[in-house]
């Protein structure tokens, strides 16, 4: 959700706060704004709409010269997107300033209280009311202050605050929310995640729950709720500026898509040794999961999906029995956990708020907890008893793509490690499967190279207001996120449907050019899927088959066919999403929409 930034240095802060709030609108992009700490007092410049409403509206309104200032990009959650209710806020006297990312749960009784003491707001947010608290507080010891506000202070939080009194620091805070400070040299950065700050610098630290922070141009000071100093490791980016550029693709998620080749090797490869799954290199004994007597899966979302995807891996391959749950869900429902249960968690921000309080509701009933990430030192990498990174890089589009891919991909070879582990590959089986994983990647690469098969399909789609995925086995964990891409980004209704349950009600929905997105790769429930097909082409459906080798009489009767090279099935499902992902990519674009930031949406959910 927001994405929040801070600088104070030697440059002039507004441009570096536009850039690094650029670098952060997938959090959310209902408004932005900037405050700066100037010699009359802060100055806060804040606009309803895109980070470029802002930028237009700041080149009308000279600020050179001012070196300290907050900025954020807000996904509301309490008071609709305006002028008034973005970010930063402010205490009623302007001696304040913050930026917020998260939820102040006890806003109401906080915000009644103060009204009661004649304070007046004027924004309908939660985060008002921290500013103005925050103020109220304010005795001339920042720290001090902070601290206070944050025991009184309900829910989660990220936060940036100005004193106006204290020309050259920022405070920050943190609970249950991310927040990073970028390290310069003479200049120091906060923000919410990493590509704010790589422009100027890949060293930062990871602020953990309960810590404050003092930052001036040459010093971080990070604190405790006791005012206790305490030390945070200096991590050091993996990737680069340019990681966080389009590099040319007209969009992030085309870039993204693009990049899956590699992200895929770069996930599997370096846990390939000697021809077998090894995850020694993670410090993970597969033992650990060949030996559960079940698996459970938490995560939201497309993170589910993959998981529904290993699902199918797990059980069928290595047999061990695999629950896949909704977070959100999960964790309010207080579950059933059979003994010897491993859990595997998976977020590609490492920050997702449901995934995160599912990881300690496992941790607390002492379920061993592995995690698949890809935002190294991320909360859920630093809670979990073990962290499978993705390696994937950063990923800027809302709609996930390469870390779909990855994550379904790193199951893939934990449930082949499995099944390994347990005895049941025979050397051909095993040999087969590790020449998958070296194929995987160049299947996605053809999927790519001949995109433009894609496009009279994707065109037909594109016209339509209801569209509907069938499959089976693995591909119907496949269309589940094939069904939400097209959704997210093209804002086409669709359902995903197993293929032999679409006839208990759903069929009465396909009528004469209703497309129909059927995935058939896996050979086992071939004629199963070319019967179910017939049963909607014989009521008028408009059927796209991606399908793998030896499907002719299933392509006899289809209306676009897309064949994936031959590759072994296990593979070919996790494939088959890429396909997906490109229909939806060129039918979004087909009707003009934002596809990188998809209405209402975004892309680390960091509030429940
Ligand atoms: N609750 C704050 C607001 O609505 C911040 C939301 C967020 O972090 O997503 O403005």
């Amino acid at each position: 959700m927001c994405g929040i930034i801070g600088y104070t240095g030697f440059r002039d802060a507004a441009p570096v706060l536009v850039e690094g709030l650029s670098k952060l609108e997938y959090r959310g992009y209902d408004s932005a704004g900037i405050a700066l700490n100037t010699a009359d007092g802060i100055k806060v410049y804040k606009k309803e709409g895109r980070l470029s409403v802002l930028a237009d509206h700041l080149a009308s309104k000279p600020v050179d010269g001012i070196t300290v200032g907050l900025g954020h990009t807000r996904w509301a959650t309490h008071g609709a997107p305006s002028d008034a209710n973005s970010h930063p806020h402010t205490g009623r006297c302007g001696k304040v300033a913050i930026v917020h990312n998260g939820i102040i749960e006890n806003y109401m009784e906080l915000k009644a209280q103060l009204q009661g003491e004649g304070v007046c707001f004027a924004s309908e947010t939660d985060t008002e009311v921290a500013a103005q608290l925050i103020e109220k507080l304010y005795d001339g010891q920042p720290l001090a202050t902070v601290a206070r506000a944050y025991e009184l202070l309900g829910g989660s939080f990220a936060l940036g605050i100005l004193f106006s009194d204290r020309p050259d620091e920022l405070y920050a805070a943190k609970r249950d929310n991310p927040l990073i400070i970028g390290l310069g040299e003479k200049e120091n950065f906060i923000a919410s995640d990493i590509p704010a700050v790589l422009k100027y610098t890949k060293r930062y630290i990871v602020l953990e729950d309960g810590d404050m922070a003092c930052i001036t141009p040459d010093k971080v000071t990070v604190f405790n709720t006791k005012l206790e100093a305490v030390e945070r490791p200096v991590q050091t980016a993996l990737w680069d500026a340019d990681a966080a550029e389009k590099g040319g693709y007209a969009h992030f998620m085309l870039k993204e898509m693009h990049e899956q080749p590699h992200t895929l090797r770069a996930v599997l490869n370096p846990r390939i040794k000697n021809g077998t799954p090894d995850f020694t290199g993670d410090g993970l004994n597969i033992d650990l999961i060949s030996n559960a007597s079940r698996l459970l899966l938490v995560a939201c979302g497309s993170a589910m999906h993959a998981g529904l995807l290993g699902k199918n891996a797990f059980e069928s391959i290595a047999g061990i029995p695999m629950d896949v749950e909704l977070a959100s869900e999960f964790r309010y429902r207080n579950p059933a956990i059979s003994p010897g249960t491993v859990a595997l968690i998976i977020s590609q921000s490492g920050e997702t708020a449901d995934t995160l309080a599912a990881l300690r509701m496992l941790k607390e009933r002492g379920v061993p907890v592995v995690a698949i990430v890809n935002v190294v030192a991320s909360t859920i990498a630093r809670e979990a008893d073990h962290v499978l990174y993705l390696y994937a890089g950063p990923e800027i589009a809302v709609a996930t793509t390469k870390a779909f891919s990855s994550q379904a991909a790193l199951l893939l070879l934990l449930a082949v490690g499995a099944a390994n582990a347990r005895g049941l590959l025979s050397p051909a089986q095993l040999e087969e499967y590790m020449e998958g994983f070296a194929l995987l990647p160049v299947c996605v690469e053809d999927i790519l190279a001949n995109a433009d098969r894609l496009m009279p399909s994707a065109k037909e789609i594109a016209k339509v207001d209801d569209a509907f995925f069938i499959g089976r086995c693995a591909d119907y964990a496949a269309i589940t996120e094939g069904s939400l891409k097209l959704k997210e980004i093209s804002y086409i209704h669709s359902e995903a449907y197993a293929a032999g349950e679409l006839k208990h009600g759903t069929i009465s929905l396909i009528t004469e050019g209703t497309p129909v997105i059927a995935v058939a790769t896996q050979t086992a429930v071939y004629e199963k899927m070319a019967s179910n097909i017939r049963e909607v082409k014989a009521r008028g459906a408009n059927v796209t088959l991606i399908c793998g080798a030896g499907a002719a009489a299933m392509e006899s009767f289809s209306d676009h066919i897309i064949r994936l090279l031959p590759i072994p099935d296990l593979f070919l499902s996790n494939a088959a999403v890429v396909v997906m992902q490109m229909m939806a990519y060129y039918a979004a674009v087909e009707r003009g929409c934002d596809v990188d930031k998809p209405r209402n949406l975004t892309k680390s959910v960091t509030v429940e």
